[in-house]
């Protein structure tokens, strides 16, 4: 599970789940075993599973891309929101993966709602773009490969719908974008020089974006709301 920022301050952070984290049996067996796998950083953190879903409530989305779906955590949060005839295009390349997601989502009786494509999603954006869909998505979750970011919020600003939802994860990389150089002993190998810079300038860029209105929160690893104008 990724650690956030404001993890260091643990008496805190145990108060604001234990008074607000609801998670059941469901998504804490699927925490669970993929806190069980080497991928297990790349998982959110159960409060931003909740927080996810009431972004669709709020939003009141019915078409929802998710970049990066990993083993299906995400999804599911945001699909048990989606009203029955919402939908959710989960993009990602792992089969191996995405078999747990789709487990996971049969067992919660969303599977009808997340439309699975496996294939580079840059690629899937395309497609998306290229089928005029551009101007048609309410709600974008984007969590995937950190050096393809400045690329993924490009499609992602023309697929979404004025008014529509950009809601970046790992905006902070944990704490590497403040000082690229600072964490290279503790940081998570799989963390590369290239995709600190890549973040950095997206977080960069988006700040004097005039295309979008934007908030950056530090809950997780650093999300990212950012609103189509
Ligand atoms: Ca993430």
């Amino acid at each position: 599970m990724e650690k956030g920022l404001l993890d260091q301050y643990a008496d805190v952070k145990n108060y604001v789940l234990k008074h607000s984290l609801r998670q059941d049996d469901l998504l804490k067996e699927l925490q669970d075993l993929t806190q069980n796998m080497p991928e297990k950083s790349m998982q959110i953190p159960p409060e931003q599973g909740q927080f996810l879903s009431m972004l669709i409530q709020l939003t009141a989305a019915k078409k929802v891309i998710e970049i990066g779906v990993f083993t299906g955590y995400s999804s599911l949060c945001m699909a048990r929101s989606l009203p029955a005839d919402g939908k959710i295009i989960g993009l990602d390349v792992s089969e191996e993966w995405t078999n747990i997601a789709k487990t996971y989502w049969q067992r919660a009786g969303v599977s009808d709602k997340i439309d699975l494509r496996l294939a580079p999603a840059i690629e899937s954006l395309d497609t998306m773009i290229a089928n005029n869909e551009t101007e048609t998505v309410d709600l974008i979750f984007l969590d995937a490969d950190k050096e393809k970011y400045l690329t993924y919020y490009e499609r992602s600003l023309s697929l979404l719908k004025s008014g529509g939802l950009l809601v970046i994860d790992n905006v902070l990389l944990f704490g590497s974008v403040v000082k690229h150089d600072r964490l290279e002993d503790d940081m998570p190998s799989k963390l590369s020089k290239a995709s600190i810079i890549e973040v950095d300038a997206l977080n960069k860029k988006i700040v004097d974006d005039d295309r979008v209105d934007l908030t950056m929160l530090t809950m997780a690893d650093g999300i990212s709301l950012v609103r189509k104008k």
